[in-house]
């Protein structure tokens, strides 16, 4: 890396003092004639071009570094507080007068080097590197580069003001009283707070290691420590491993196990005279240690951390005041300087390692090093990813549910479906017996009566052969009326339409009329039948539509039961309306309820004691079969209607069956 120096001072040319001719090679100006005449314009021309470069390059050079900060650090050049320091200083000079401050620096290596052999060195040295550069400010840290510039002949850097940085008070103390142009901050590691920090994250202490080094500083700390450490008497025991060789050291340090706790400055020098670096040790005890170690400095290094200076901070303190007095301030007034601040910090992979409860930690503490989980590395990622697995499972789940849903339905509705099935089943099955039932009462009722009236003539005396052979065809008759009744309903139920054959509905009636005479004598009921003057011929099933006839009838006679005798009346009346047969069976009974209008055609359906409620619904089935119609409805002079309303046959030659 270029010096910062070197940076801002390396000149565009690359010879700084090119030779004229050079110059004016460069312009092409050795071409022109050699006339003595243009020779001295020539020479002229040199002149006045060298001077323009001059003027220009000039005040460039001059403008370029203004003052001069040399910074001597007493160790070496790569001790992290010195590289963090440095950080704090370049950010403060860089941007002083525009760049124009150059921070030239040195090292005194301390321990490594020492002595006054070595301070004598490196004095000469110093003489002899800035005799032409002679620094405006000078800025020393810690206590062996402030001793050196203190010790030194007055002729190295006369009266130039100095700023400390990270000196501890005692060393300070013992330096005497500074003279006026010294000036600066002391630093101090502070062990009780520390102490007490790592008692309270670790509450189960029985014992404190306190490890300090072999040299005068190390001394100093171990002094200090012991001195301050008295506060803790009783409460946890402590036991300083000082001046021991760094072997024993880290022996020791491996064999620690719960309730101990380590606390060490680190160390310069071990108990074998080896010089160290202190941050070297306290990463070496950390790593050997199996109990925490806490130190005043060195995070980073395997220690947990305690309260601490931030070394940039205090190159950064040093470098302003250094700046101010760059700028014309008297070191008089900048004298009244303080104590460098501390901050608690702590290594959070340590307090992991030591699995300190992290709500013991106190808010104040700064948390270095700290691992940002996948989550926090990756959060945008991981949001994104769980957002659209998320959407995927919802989608998923919906899909599924909606599957098992759609596939309950149906299931649901096959089942219906089949329940439907089966209800229907029995149903027709409930509604044929009951048809079957109902309509071969009628018959079975004559051939009962026919038997009834031949049983009785037999016991009166000896019956006319003719009567009983009456008898014998009106109960073969009604027999096979039974039959067919019972054929043409399975036919009905089992197909939905039957095959017709032309009849006269006129003759119809009058053989309905002469079926129910005996029935409407017993009721008292009368029955008036208006037939058509033409014959009225319809495609039916000639049994089904007497027996739909002789239902209504009947159904019309008990309406008309128990109403006052002038009421006690039923009209059958034939017309023929366009290409239709018109039956109406109209009586002067009650009528039917309007709630009831709806529910009269549907089977089982009955507001009558004894009935089955199938009447309406079987007559309704056979009369469209034929594609006819037969509804219901009151008469506005009261009493129920029904109207039959069928097609009229298509006209042929041939008459149709008159027998109905
Ligand atoms: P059922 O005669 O066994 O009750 P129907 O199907 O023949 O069965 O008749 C169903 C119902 O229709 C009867 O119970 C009755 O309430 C009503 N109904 C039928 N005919 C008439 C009518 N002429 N006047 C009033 N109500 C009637």
């Amino acid at each position: 890396m270029p010096s910062f120096e070197s940076a801002w001072l390396s000149p565009p040319l690359a010879d700084p003092d090119p030779p004229l001719g050079k110059i004016i090679d460069v312009l092409g100006l050795t071409d022109l004639s050699p006339c003595p005449r243009r020779t001295a314009g020539r020479w002229l021309a040199g002149a006045l071009l060298v001077m323009l470069l001059a003027a220009l390059c000039l005040p460039a050079t001059a403008a370029a570094v203004t003052s001069r900060v040399l910074v001597i650090y007493s160790y070496g050049r790569l001790l992290p507080a010195n590289i963090e320091a440095d950080r704090g200083v370049q950010q403060v000079l860089a941007a002083t007068a525009g760049g124009t401050t150059v921070v030239h620096h040195e090292f005194l290596d301390a321990p490594l080097f020492s002595g006054p052999a070595h301070e004598d060195r490196f004095a000469r040295y110093l003489a002899e590197k800035y005799a032409d550069k002679a620094p405006d400010v000078l800025i020393v840290f810690s206590q062996e580069a402030l001793a050196f510039i203190l010790r030194r002949d007055p002729r190295l850097f006369p009266a130039t003001p100095v700023v400390h940085a990270g000196v501890e008070p005692p060393s300070l103390q013992r330096l005497g009283p500074l003279p006026p142009h010294v000036i600066g901050a002391t630093v101090s590691h502070d062990f009780v707070r520390t102490a007490e920090l790592a008692l309270r994250l670790h509450p189960d202490t029985k014992r404190v290691l306190v490890v300090t080094g072999a040299s005068e500083r190390d001394r100093d700390w171990e002094a200090r420590i012991r001195d301050e450490s008295r506060r803790f008497d009783g409460l946890v025991r402590l036991e300083f491993l000082s001046g021991l060789a760094t072997r024993d050291v880290l022996a020791r340090l491996r064999g620690l196990g719960p309730g101990d706790l380590v606390y060490t400055p680190g160390y310069f020098q071990d108990g074998d005279g080896v010089i160290a670096v202190p941050v070297g040790t306290a990463r070496a005890m950390a790593a050997a240690s199996t109990a925490p170690v806490y130190a005043p400095y060195y995070l980073g290094t395997g220690v947990v951390g305690g309260y601490m200076h931030d070394y940039e901070s205090v190159g950064r303190n040093a470098a302003q005041t250094a700046r101010k007095l760059i700028e014309g301030a008297a070191p008089a007034a900048l004298a009244a300087s303080a104590a460098e601040p501390v901050g608690l910090q702590l290594d959070w992979r340590q307090l992991r390692r030591w699995k300190i409860d992290a709500d013991s930690v106190p808010a104040d503490a700064v948390l270095e090093f700290r691992e940002r989980s996948f989550f926090e590395e990756n959060k945008l990622a991981v949001v994104m990813t769980f957002f659209i697995i998320t959407v995927q499972f919802a989608s998923i789940a919906w899909l599924l549910a909606e599957r098992r849903r759609r596939q309950s339905a149906e299931l649901a509705v096959a089942q219906q479906r089949h329940e439907l099935t089966q209800v229907s089943r029995r149903a027709m099955t409930a509604e044929l017996m009951g048809a079957i039932a109902h309509e071969i009462n009628q018959p079975l009722s004559a051939i009962l009566s026919n038997a009834d009236a031949a049983e009785l003539g037999l016991k009166g005396g000896p019956v006319s052969p003719e009567l009983l052979s009456e008898i014998m065809a009106d109960i073969h008759h009604d027999a096979i009326r039974a039959s067919e009744v019972v054929k043409s309903l399975r036919s009905l139920y089992a197909r939905g339409t039957v095959q017709g054959e032309p009849v006269d509905l006129n003759a119809m009636l009058a053989k309905v009329e002469s079926f129910l005479r005996v029935e409407c004598k017993r009721r008292g009921v009368s029955v008036d039948v208006v037939g058509s003057a033409q014959a009225v011929v319809v495609v039916v099933g000639r049994i089904e539509t007497q027996q739909v006839l002789i239902n209504l009838v009947l159904n019309a006679m008990d309406a008309v039961d128990g109403q006052p005798d002038d009421r006690r009346q039923v009209k059958v009346t034939l017309q023929t309306q366009g290409g239709t047969a018109v039956v109406v069976v109209s009586d002067r009974g009650p009528g039917i309820a309007p709630e009831h209008l709806p529910r009269l055609f549907e089977p089982f359906f009955t507001t009558k004691p004894n009935g089955m409620g199938l009447g309406l619904s079987i007559s309704r089935r056979m009369i469209e079969a034929y594609e006819g119609t037969l509804s219901a409805a009151n008469a506005p002079e009261g009493g129920a209607v029904f109207r039959i309303v069928l097609p009229l046959a298509p006209s042929t030659d041939a008459a149709p069956g008159q027998s109905a």
